[in-house]
């Protein structure tokens, strides 16, 4: 948990993020003008679907949208924040690992399972929540994930919820791997899976299942896979082509993508970590590009993009700056989120502080399911 000093670190943080955005950006401070939610709610279609993008593997705000790192965010900055209702703190209190933390921006519980091992959150995530409540088929969650470590994330261990009641997860790099098993060497830099352990490397899948997904579920071709594959150059591309290919066959209406390219970080050199954010932006874009195009999507999806978490302080002297998240220290945890769509407030920015675990009770209420068993609270200036 976080400590009374490390919160009251977090509100310093806090106050130096009130022109965070305003500036550059042109936009209002929403905490004293909240409108209606009945007017808002009139705007917002029956069969809404939400799309989560979490912004990782950790971005710290210096690089993103405070001032200094705005430039390295052009296509967020001049599309998406316009019209995005903008919250300036998040905060993560749990362990700032990927999987674990990703785990618990999907279940709305600070997990506490191990980072490093392959288990199912111990809590329902949202997609068994959704599912169960309102009773959806499989093909209508989905979670598309960079990294082998996210296999089991799509349901949990509880035992009210579970095995069969989760998400479909896709890794595009076991599909990768799997079409490549007549033999190449040309995509060993979308394979990459870990930046942290090299004693963590859980083997490929690239079986046969994943063989039958790619052509039966996404009506790719293993050969035109492998082509349009060779144009790429990182896993979150190949997600965000996966993406698209999902939306438009499967087109879920919970759907959840975990982005991992910054965390190349962790390798020390700080324009491989740039190049990352950089891309991660142009990706986000694209994506609201895409749902935009896509007539299952268009006018009736909530796009939520946030961070994993941050990074550590470059004045922390128990870390060495960008590279890790390993002090636990405020600016690691506390970060944005951004939500864009139909009833949504544009160009508005809110610096009460979020907690991470509200993402699923926020999903909750805006897709009418029930998150009984989460710790958060709905945030409503979205809903
Ligand atoms: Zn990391």
């Amino acid at each position: 948990m976080i400590n009374g000093q490390a919160s009251d670190a977090s509100r310093l943080l806090a106050s130096s993020r009130r022109d965070f955005l305003r500036s550059a950006a042109g936009l209002t401070l929403g905490s004293t003008m909240l409108g209606s939610p009945l007017a808002r709610a009139a705007n917002v279609p029956k069969k809404r679907k939400v799309i989560v993008v979490t912004f990782g593997g950790g971005a710290r705000d210096q690089e993103t949208f405070a001032p200094e790192g705005q430039e390295n965010v052009p296509n967020m900055m001049r599309e998406l924040i316009p019209r995005a209702a903008f919250f300036t703190q998040v905060v993560n209190q749990g362990i700032l690992g990927h999987y674990v933390a990703t785990a618990s921006l999907a279940t709305g519980v600070y997990e506490t399972i191990n980072n490093f091992a392959s288990l199912p959150p111990e809590h329902p995530t949202a997609f068994e929540y959704y599912r169960k409540d309102l009773r959806r088929p499989s093909s209508d969650a989905w979670v598309v994930a960079p990294s082998n470590g996210f296999n089991r994330i799509g349901e949990s261990s509880h035992r009210s919820y579970g095995p069969g009641l989760g998400a479909r997860v896709i890794l595009p790099k076991y599909l990768l791997k799997a079409a490549m098993s007549r033999g190449s060497t040309d995509y060993e830099h979308l394979l990459r899976d870990n930046y942290e352990t090299p004693y963590y490397t859980p083997e490929l899948g690239g079986s046969e299942f994943e063989l039958e997904q790619l052509e039966s579920i996404l009506k790719l071709s293993v050969d035109n896979f492998k082509v349009h594959a060779r144009t790429l150059s990182s896993p979150d591309e190949l997600s965000l082509y996966i993406v698209r290919q999902l939306m438009r066959q499967v087109a879920p209406s919970l759907l959840w993508i975990t982005m991992h390219d910054i965390d190349i970080a962790h390798a020390g050199a700080y324009s491989l970590y740039i190049e990352g954010i950089r891309r991660t932006d142009r990706l986000c874009a694209e994506l609201w590009k895409t749902i935009e195009q896509e007539p299952e999507y268009a006018g009736k999806t909530t796009l939520l993009i946030l961070p994993d978490f941050g990074r550590d302080a470059d004045n922390d002297s128990g870390g060495n700056g960008f590279q890790h998240h390993r002090t636990g220290d405020a600016l690691s945890r506390t970060t944005w989120l951004m939500a864009i769509g139909p009833g949504i407030r544009e160009g508005v920015v809110y610096d009460r502080a979020v907690d991470s675990v509200d993402l699923v009770p926020t999903l909750g209420a805006m897709l009418g399911f029930s998150a009984s068993l989460c710790r958060g609270k709905p945030i409503s200036e979205v809903l």
